[in-house]
């Protein structure tokens, strides 16, 4: 490997899935649900391919879909985007962060991302040749969160951009109204874009809202927010995202993603589009099933010993093993499928620096509760 991606592998999921078919393990590692979505989606897209709609889709993605993005960023948050200026699709979020990374900044630049950070950002933090800044979150009160003064901290004349995950990939955390508002007005203050990875925006537990940072004063101006279909529908499969931000913004990371991919899938556009417009009650549901999901896995973690967070959003649980006597989670993730039949995710290879998240491991709960009860049972069975 050469060039920018030197030190870049192979991506934990691939590893984690690939341990879990191996050894024939239960994988709570990577996510992804084991049921599938609506079938009104899934039916529009049999539907798209049998009715011809095969060739490239228009550039920036679909109309149809385009517009039903912008619907729903109004309908929901009370946002207003301009489908034909202000909406992009892109071949999943992760297209969107890169495209949007590789638009706005380069070498020389700094970009801020609080960690541990979905794997992804600094792979495309590094092909832009700029350089990722960590900000930690760390536990406190039971959920995990930053010090606004380091972060006001890591701000320097070179800082381009700040990358926000809420809610957050592996912690669960859903930032509030209050931590929300301490990066926006940094944002503002400082002259910063904001780059918001929203792709568990209907996942959120207890009542918890999940609001986008562009909402917030001065913030829509300098915001790309980027989601994506993946786990609202239970499709992570299709690989189907899109960003919204202001015309000028859009049109820098259009350029970026017409060479990257030129366009995504076009099937999956219109079941997509189907879905944001008339699946919100299966959604909903689907929400609530997980909330019951993690609370299984929760109890199940702490009766074998785990010092487990509750998530206040995503699929995600982490936990810390000092309890059980260990601390290295790459040692204990890649020694579990073998020894009691469960794949779980190592945490520290979201942190710049591993050691800050070495006692850290993730478990998956988008998956049937029977299989979440066989994996307990078997990390009971040998602890
Ligand atoms: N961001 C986060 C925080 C994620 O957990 C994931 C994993 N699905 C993605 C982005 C990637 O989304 P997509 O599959 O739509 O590219
Ligand atoms: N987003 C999922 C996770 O965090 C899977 C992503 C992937 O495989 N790249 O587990």
């Amino acid at each position: 490997l050469v060039g920018r991606m030197r030190g870049f592998g192979t991506t934990i999921f691939a590893e984690m899935s690939a341990l879990a078919a191996a050894t024939g393990a239960i994988n709570l590692g990577q996510g992804f649900p084991d049921e599938d979505g609506p079938r009104g989606v899934l039916r529009r897209a049999v539907e798209a391919i049998e009715g011809g709609r095969n060739q490239y889709p228009p550039g920036p993605g679909l109309p149809v879909l385009r517009e039903a993005v912008a619907a729903q960023r109004l309908a929901r948050y009370g946002q207003s985007y301009d489908p034909e200026t202000e909406v992009l699709v892109t071949v999943g979020a992760t297209e969107a962060v890169a495209a949007a990374i590789l638009a706005l900044v380069g070498p020389g630049d700094e970009v801020i991302a609080f960690e541990p950070f979905y794997d992804s950002y600094a792979a495309s933090v590094a092909l832009s040749g700029a350089t990722l800044c960590p900000v930690t979150l760390r536990p406190e009160g039971g959920r995990f969160t930053f010090d606004p003064d380091e972060l006001r901290r890591a701000v320097t004349p070179r800082t381009r951009a700040i990358l926000v995950n809420s809610p957050h990939n592996p912690c669960g955390t859903v930032f509030t109204r209050q931590e929300l508002a301490a990066i926006a007005e940094l944002c503002v203050d400082r002259g910063l874009l904001a780059i918001t990875d929203e792709v568990y925006e209907y996942l959120v537990f207890d009542g918890v809202e999940h609001l986008p940072l562009a909402s917030f004063p001065g913030m829509r101006e300098r915001t790309v927010t980027i989601s994506s279909a993946g786990k609202t529908f239970s499709v992570t499969g299709w690989k189907t995202g899109w960003v919204c931000a202001p015309a000028p913004l859009v049109a820098a990371v259009r350029t970026v993603k017409q060479f990257l991919t030129y366009v995504g899938a076009g099937p999956w556009q219109e079941a997509v589009a189907h879905g944001l417009a008339h699946e919100t009650a299966w959604v909903e549901e689907l929400r609530r099933s997980l909330q019951a999901k993690r609370d299984r896995l929760i109890e199940g973690l702490e009766s074998v010993g785990f010092q487990v967070f509750r998530p206040e959003g995503t699929y995600f649980v982490q936990a810390d093993l000092r309890p059980l006597g260990h601390d290295d989670g790459l040692a204990f993730a890649r020694a579990l499928p073998e020894r009691t039949g469960v794949v779980c995710v190592p945490t520290q290879v979201f942190y710049a620096d591993p050691a800050r998240g070495r006692h850290y491991v993730r478990f998956a709960f988008c998956k049937r509760a029977e299989v979440i009860d066989a994996a307990v049972a078997r990390l009971k069975g040998s602890p």
